[in-house]
């Protein structure tokens, strides 16, 4: 049977990977907390992208910039006047919604029942409405499409509103306007204002790009389906910048090497897709996702986009600081290019997106044995470079001196990559806790051992075991966990 969201938000639960956040007051809705499992796998994957970014191209270099940010950057980048989402409440429910999305849901449905051309042109009404800002026409559209809510049945709606998602706070004891800030709602903007220093600083030459990993905020309207859309996520960002005039190469290249990106690191190529954006956002010029098929379908999981000028532009414009850049290269006709406003095409993929694709992706059930024998297996086929642990170490039994071996040999590699030590039940009942949080592979100490330094390593998912010497394990295992 197919995965369900279920079964992933309850393993994820009970091995130690997600928890509901605040869960003994009974939760906050759509914000999580990583368990020491899962923190393990998301900084695997944080770590994998950093080093993806910064160590394999030598143009990308890291920051780090902060949350908070002075306001104006937020009147620059659009998020004042345009981050908003259209909210429609259902007066006998008292229900909220995102009216695209309950449009949207109906556009599924008709897909489902095999009219897809039905679902197409509603779509594009739908985007024709949003994009004149013709809220009312949205509301209209929704009673025209007799979309009932789904706890009460009823069709009974308020008008439509834009709602911002910035959250903002105060800075400071006086509560005047000066000091209202946002949180920021994307990573994006630390590195725009910070172009200029990086780029002056580390003598850096366009192309060039900046990376960066860190928590983004947004007041989601609904939020749902466990870490898919959460109101605190962490985004991995890369804005890239180029010569205008070179950005859809540029976009092609980035397009294609996300997409190998994702596949080098297990996802299948048959669970993931392009999907290019009907209705760009006011900053780009070219935009596509990459879709990763979620138990509930694909969704968007990473974002390329072409951002021309559109940041530094309003920036240089609010701040009336040049970001310019003298580009000394020649063009066609011998004479240096000069003095310009980069464009910028970006990657932007979300933490827990990504971690929640890898651990969808990853959750296997098997039968496996004949007759008697038979029974189901689960476990995580999680590539070893990300598995929170990389090897276990276990005696076979705890007397003769085979556990003191165990423990030599997890202190001898846990330097080198994380291991983990257990003598604590049967060895099958061991192979299954370890099957369960993905660890690649366990190394077993037996009688053997103590007469030919030899151990079994047996695979996690094929359960084949082989016989290596401890002295080549260090090597043996390091290279398998290693992308
Ligand atoms: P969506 O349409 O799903 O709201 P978006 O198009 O607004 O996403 P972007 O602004 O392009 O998303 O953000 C880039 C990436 O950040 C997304 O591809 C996603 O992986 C991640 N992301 C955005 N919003 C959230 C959220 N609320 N929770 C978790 N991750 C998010």
């Amino acid at each position: 049977p197919a995965t369900s969201l279920q079964d992933i938000v309850g393993h994820a639960k009970e091995y130690g990977f997600v928890f509901p956040s605040s869960e003994i007051y009974d939760g906050l809705q759509a914000v999580y907390d990583y368990g020491q499992n899962g923190v393990e796998l998301k900084n695997n994957l944080k770590a994998v992208w950093w080093k993806a970014m910064t160590q394999l191209n030598d143009n990308i270099v890291g920051i780090d910039a902060s949350i908070f940010m002075h306001p104006l950057t937020w009147k620059a980048s659009g998020h004042i006047d345009g981050f908003s989402d259209p909210m429609i409440d259902n007066k006998d429910s008292k229900k909220r919604y995102r009216a695209d999305q309950l449009l949207e849901g109906k556009a599924e449905q008709y897909e489902a029942d095999g009219r897809p051309e039905t679902a197409q042109a509603l779509l594009a009404e739908m985007g024709r409405l949003l994009s004149a800002e013709d809220l009312e026409g949205v509301r209209e559209l929704i009673i025209a499409e007799n979309i009932k809510c789904a706890v009460s049945n009823t069709a009974n709606w308020t008008e439509v509103r834009q709602f911002n998602l910035m959250f903002s706070t105060q800075v400071g004891s006086v509560a005047e306007d000066s000091s209202l800030i946002y949180l920021r709602p994307e990573t994006a903007q630390g590195i725009f204002v910070n172009f200029l220093n990086v780029q002056k600083s580390g003598r850096m030459k366009v192309p060039f790009g900046i990376a960066q990993i860190g928590k983004a905020f947004r007041n989601e309207i609904v939020a749902r389906q466990f870490t898919f859309r959460m109101r605190e996520f962490e985004q991995m960002e890369m804005q890239f910048f180029i010569r205008p005039g070179t950005e859809m190469a540029w976009y092609n290249n980035w397009k294609e090497a996300r997409m190998k990106f994702h596949i080098a690191l297990g996802l299948p190529a048959e669970s993931l897709k392009f999907h290019d954006h009907e209705k760009l956002a006011h900053y780009a010029n070219a935009a596509v996702d990459i879709e990763y098929k979620f138990p509930f379908g694909f969704r968007e999981m990473e974002g390329i986009h072409s951002r021309t000028d559109f940041d530094l532009r309003n920036h240089q414009e609010l701040s009336r600081k040049k970001l310019q850049y003298f580009d000394a290269d020649l063009d066609e006709n011998g004479k240096p290019y000069g003095n310009y406003i980069p464009y910028v095409v970006e990657t932007s993929v979300g933490a827990d997106r990504l971690f929640l694709a890898t651990f969808c992706n990853a959750y296997t059930k098997e039968t496996v044995g004949e007759g008697d024998s038979e029974k189901e297996r689960t476990y995580l086929k999680l590539h070893p470079a990300l598995a929170p642990f990389k090897v276990a170490v276990l005696p076979l039994v705890k007397k003769d001196g085979l556990a003191e071996k165990a423990q030599a040999i997890t202190n001898s590699l846990k330097s080198a990559f994380r291991t983990t030590y257990d003598d604590g039940a049967a060895i099958g009942k061991r192979y299954t806790r370890q099957d369960l949080i993905g660890t690649p592979f366990c190394v077993v100490v037996d009688y053997q051992t103590m007469e030919d330094d030899t151990v079994t390593i047996r695979h996690r998912d094929t359960m084949e075991q082989e016989r290596v010497a401890i002295s080549e394990l260090r090597e043996k295992i390091g290279y398998q966990v290693s992308v």
